[in-house]
């Protein structure tokens, strides 16, 4: 049985569109059950009706023409009860509703099954049989363990449009909403430009070279010509991005000149293939390489080797660069975007970016952080390719994208997008204005860096230190561990940038979703395995060169803090502590005199909430970790789409345990900030306020919005708030009675604005 189903669903996946999935469907679901008829019925949302949409055994010219709403019939009624129903003589049923043009008054016996995705029916799957007799136990399982793996399929057809009749090359399509993961935030409406590969590997036939002479030429050729187009890129996005970030284009350099590559490649020229054959294969064998190696980071990396292999490709089919046309607002599409796409955007023009393939951890969602356009990734149900040209919306904050926007949307997202700019043209005046209640309760606003633009953008919008110094970030743009030297350098350029003002900087925090390529975590539970400091605590060599380099940075500076993450109890505080007095004593044996600096824990683990005061009476400062603590106290993985509707840090026991960490570090006479993306969410930094954080760390993009919003309130009117919505068990409802009493209040329009779209 597995078997079979195994191979329908395989079937069914492969189908073009959805017609040709259904027609699979009732054939083989037909065969495999021995059964007469197999037919599909799916729920048409926009008529609330079941309409007939394949068959095997009824007359087929009732597809599209026969139909029952929720309370007719016997698919009706299997829908609407959202359980299968199984009848030795279905005309007997009170519910049996006859329709002539189907034919089916020959076959006694029904078995239907509901065919339900995310708690949605999409529609009834029914076979019949002429005997009377009821379908027995292992018939009714296989139905319904069918229609149950059929429903994510069927869905994903449905979204890219078939049972709409979208896809009539974009114009005239109705609005549809696709959902991704945010890959940066912002929004934005602008005209999708897609991106095609330029040359597809996988359809590059095997033939012999006629001249090998000629065919090495070809090659390198094109290889030249690749490097110099890569050349260029980078000196297209100099001004943009800092050298280590460009750094990126150095790495697709180097595979160019790698060894294993083009010596394959040439090997195979010489053993008699031609230049295009011999290059698609070594691309090929490199990526499945990359990609079975199963991990996030160097799947990424395989999209790189595939894109370098498209451009190879490209010129050596003597195809010119697509000479695409780039809007004043583009919005840029495309299967898998890589960071040399973006390049090839004139200044000015790009707004946002998607792409269907992709992670947060995807250098092309990096880049778009640095950059600060709002970006979607992993938006797979998206028909990329039918979209050029036509208008879109980008919802960075959300993860989403609409498609041939309505009046409505389109004004809602217009209203988001001039709040921005607004925002960000009234800058000017916040910028130098202190954050502070109407009631005089001062409260910091500090902002989280990672990349080098992130600077700048921070400090034109009034940071007043840096809360969260991500020092990942370096080490994932470079191709080993960067050395102490190195090291010091990069984060001497953050301490300068914001001295006298303080920095505050992790210690890396690889693992989860963010890897190094040069040093692999494979976990069946990443997020449960081997992250942050349980890394660092078992490789004190990486560890403690860290810390030295932070210590010799900030000599003469003297505005380093340092942050411990993912600690889970007091063990783990007093080893890193330990290890951190030991980098300190060897720096000042070497004559570097630097005071040891504030050291403080990140609380991101329910563990480490209830031990607050042991840890805090330890440390100089305490910084809450919203984003994980989130996810580890409600058990939803931050990153998968499936449960990000449950990911909340509304909910009521994430607030209460803030409420905790709070109270419990004041206790022991120590500040506590929030570096999490919470505090950059206005709703909730009214909250945090109220609480009493002694600063709130956010994405650069959202401290003006904050700042805007305690400008307007009294730190009494924030603490009736949370005294009200503390008494609350209901996530939704403490986001509706926020939204509401700020909106009476007046201050509305700073709540983030995409969602009051999406409410
Ligand atoms: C957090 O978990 O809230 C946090 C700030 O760290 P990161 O998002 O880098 O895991
Ligand atoms: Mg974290």
């Amino acid at each position: 049985m597995l078997n079979t189903l195994r191979k329908i669903v395989q079937e069914v996946n492969a189908a073009k569109d959805l017609k040709a999935a259904l027609g699979i469907i009732v054939q083989r679901v037909k065969e495999a059950m021995g059964s007469q008829v197999c037919s599909v019925y799916l729920l048409d949302p926009e008529t609330n009706r079941y309409v007939l949409m394949a068959t095997e055994g009824l007359n087929k010219r009732a597809i599209g023409k026969v139909s029952m709403s929720p309370n007719e019939g016997l698919v009706g009624l299997v829908g609407s009860r959202e359980e299968p129903l199984n009848l030795e003589h279905a005309s007997e049923h009170p519910r049996y509703r006859y329709f002539a043009e189907t034919g089916e008054e020959r076959y006694a016996s029904f078995l239907g099954a509901p065919i339900i995705h995310h708690r949605r029916v999409m529609g009834v799957l029914v076979v019949q049989q002429k005997e009377r007799r009821q379908f027995d136990e292992g018939e009714e399982a296989f139905l319904v363990t069918m229609s149950a793996q059929l429903a994510g399929v069927i869905a994903h057809a449905e979204a890219t449009g078939s049972i709409r009749g979208l896809g009539r090359q974009g114009k005239g399509i109705q609005e549809a909403r696709f959902v991704g993961i945010a890959g940066a935030p912002g929004a934005a409406i602008g005209t999708a430009v897609v991106v095609l590969p330029p040359a597809d590997l996988d359809v590059v036939p095997d033939r012999p070279a006629e001249d090998v002479e000629a065919e090495l030429k070809r090659y390198q050729t094109a290889l030249a010509a690749v490097r110099e187009e890569l050349q260029t890129l980078s000196a297209k996005l100099a001004n943009q991005l800092r050298p280590d970030e460009r750094a990126l284009f150095d790495v697709y350099l180097m595979m160019l000149d790698d060894a294993a590559l083009s010596k394959d490649v040439v090997q195979l020229i010489k053993g008699g293939q031609w230049a295009q054959g011999a290059l698609s294969q070594v691309i090929r064998a490199h990526v499945d390489r990359f990609e079975q190696m199963g991990d996030p980071y160097l799947s990424e990396r395989a999209s790189d080797v595939r894109d370098l292999g498209r451009r190879l490709l490209a010129h050596l089919q003597q195809e010119r660069q697509q000479t695409l046309v780039y809007h004043d607002n583009t919005i840029l599409v495309s299967e898998e975007l890589t960071p040399a796409m973006l390049g090839e955007v004139p200044e000015g023009k790009l707004v946002g970016l998607v792409s269907v393939q992709g992670s947060g951890n995807s250098h092309v969602a990096i880049l778009a952080r640095a950059m600060g356009i709002p970006t979607v990734v992993g938006a797979v149900d998206l028909p990329y390719a039918k979209v050029d040209g036509i208008e879109m919306i980008v919802d960075g904050y959300h993860g989403e994208v609409f498609t041939n926007p309505g009046a409505v949307l389109r004004k809602q997202y217009g209203e988001v997008v001039e709040e921005e700019r607004q925002l960000t043209q009234g800058l000017e005046s916040l910028r130098s204005l202190p954050c502070v209640t109407l009631d005089g309760q001062r409260m910091p606003l500090w902002v989280n860096t990672g990349l080098f633009a992130d600077v700048a953008r921070a400090q034109q919008r009034g940071a007043e230190g840096v809360g969260l110094y991500r020092t990942e970030v370096p080490f994932m743009s470079n191709e080993r561990f960067p050395s102490e030297k190195e090291q010091a350098a990069i984060y001497r350029e953050q301490l300068a940038a914001f001295h006298p003002q303080p920095v505050t900087m992790r210690t890396l925090d690889i693992g989860g979703d963010k890897s190094l390529s040069y040093f692999p975590i494979k976990e069946q539970n990443p997020f449960l395995g081997w992250r942050g400091i349980r890394v660092t605590l078992d490789h004190p060599e990486i560890f403690l060169v860290q810390v030295r380099a932070m210590l010799k940075a900030s000599e003469g500076l003297e505005n380093l803090r340092i942050l411990l993450p993912m600690i889970s109890g007091v063990l783990e505080l007093e080893e890193s502590l330990h290890l951190i007095h030991r980098a300190w004593s060897e720096v000042r044996d070497e004559g570097v005199n630097v005071p040891m600096p504030p050291l403080g824990v990140m609380i991101e683990i329910p563990a480490a909430v209830y031990q607050i005061r042991e840890l805090a009476s330890q440390v100089d400062f305490i910084s809450v970790g919203s984003n994980d603590l989130t996810q580890y106290l409600l058990a939803v993985d931050r990153n998968n789409p499936r449960v990000a509707d449950l990911y909340d840090f509304l909910h009521p026991a994430v607030l209460q345990a803030l409420r905790q960490v709070v109270d419990g570090t004041h206790a022991e006479g120590k500040s506590v900030s929030i570096c999490g993306e919470m505090a950059g969410n206005p709703l909730a930094a009214v909250l945090l306020l109220a609480m009493g954080f002694d600063s709130l760390s956010m994405n650069a993009t959202n401290l003006p919005k904050v700042k805007w919003l305690l400008r307007q309130i009294t730190a009494s009117k924030a603490r009736e708030l949370l005294d009200e919505v503390m008494r609350i068990d209901n996530p939704h409802v403490i986001n509706s009675t926020l939204n509401l009493a700020l909106r009476n209040l007046g201050l509305g329009r700073v709540i983030n604005p995409a969602a009051a779209v999406q409410a």
